[in-house]
């Protein structure tokens, strides 16, 4: 019997990608055919880069280390809406921890609910399991040093970012996040 062809949306903020979303990235593509990374454009709490940085960026890294079968686009509106126009198999979600398990699981049981999609999810190394954007934001904004975390392309942007701010404008901004 042939081979079913499987395409899988990866959706998230992205704001920034991380090593923590590279490694679900790298452990996926053994699994699906095609892979798409879509990234919200639904305006979110403290928004660090806007959709088009944050693509872009995804853009560079997929050139860079010449990731077959991955494309990344950016998309409004609802998750399984987008889901059935790019005719996508699965969604892909990444968990780092059994904190990430119950609104995922939420999530996950709404999207097959309404639009009957399933939702396959990929444990991040052990590495990875506690970055978050939204503590590379907060880091980065205080000057720390990520280089461990994030993909060089990504670093030298958030270093280009909070050079021009003032320290304490790039706290302020940074400092109050939640989520993501
Ligand atoms: P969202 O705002 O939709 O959660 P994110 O960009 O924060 O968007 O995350 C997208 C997906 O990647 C989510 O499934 C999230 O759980 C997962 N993820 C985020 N950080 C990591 C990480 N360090 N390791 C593995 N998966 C991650």
């Amino acid at each position: 019997m042939a081979k079913k062809f499987v395409r899988a949306i990866f959706p998230g903020s992205f704001d920034p990608i991380t090593n923590g979303h590279l490694d679900v990235i790298s452990r996926a593509i053994k699994l699906f055919d095609e892979l798409v990374i879509a990234v919200g454009r639904s305006p979110v709490k403290n928004q660090l880069f806007t959709p088009e940085e944050r693509v872009q960026m995804i853009e560079e890294i997929i050139r860079q280390r010449r990731m077959k079968g991955v494309s990344v686009e950016s998309f409004d509106g609802l998750t399984v809406e987008y889901a059935a126009k790019k005719k996508a198999d699965v969604i892909l979600r990444g968990l780092r921890s059994l904190t990430d398990v119950q609104y995922e699981f939420q999530l996950a049981m709404t999207n097959r609910a309404v639009a009957g999609i399933e939702t396959v999810f990929i444990m991040t190394s052990e590495q990875y399991g506690f970055t978050s954007s939204t503590l590379i934001r907060e880091v980065a904004s205080l000057g720390g040093n990520l280089s461990n975390l994030i993909p060089e392309n990504v670093y030298e942007r958030l270093q280009q970012r909070f050079k021009k701010r003032t320290p304490s404008e790039g706290s302020r901004k940074a400092g109050s996040q939640t989520g993501g």
